[in-house]
């Protein structure tokens, strides 16, 4: 399941250059997630490296992209093939 950055962003920039899959950007007011990016960071980390260093507490798994942890290995796989 990709995650998404909620209204709660500060737009601090914390996270885009810690996502190893290059899935963060600045939008217009708060930053986003591109979920045919985001693999929770599974292929390359432990644990979704965006969340450890938010200090707004702003991101959250995306509802509309459930994914197992397969589908979420072969997305990273197809990122950096
Ligand atoms: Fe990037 Fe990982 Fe955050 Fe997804 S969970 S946006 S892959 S840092
Ligand atoms: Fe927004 Fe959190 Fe990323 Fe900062 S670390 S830009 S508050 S989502």
């Amino acid at each position: 399941m990709a995650l998404l950055i909620n209204e709660d962003c500060t737009a601090c920039d914390a996270c885009r250059p810690v996502c190893p899959n290059e899935a963060i950007s600045a939008g217009e007011v708060i930053f986003t997630i591109d979920p045919l990016r985001c693999t929770e960071c599974v292929g390359a980390e432990e644990e979704p490296q965006c969340k450890l260093v938010c200090p707004a507490s702003c991101i959250v798994a995306n509802p509309d992209w459930p994914e197992t942890p397969e589908e979420l290995q072969n997305k990273y796989e197809q990122i950096h093939s």
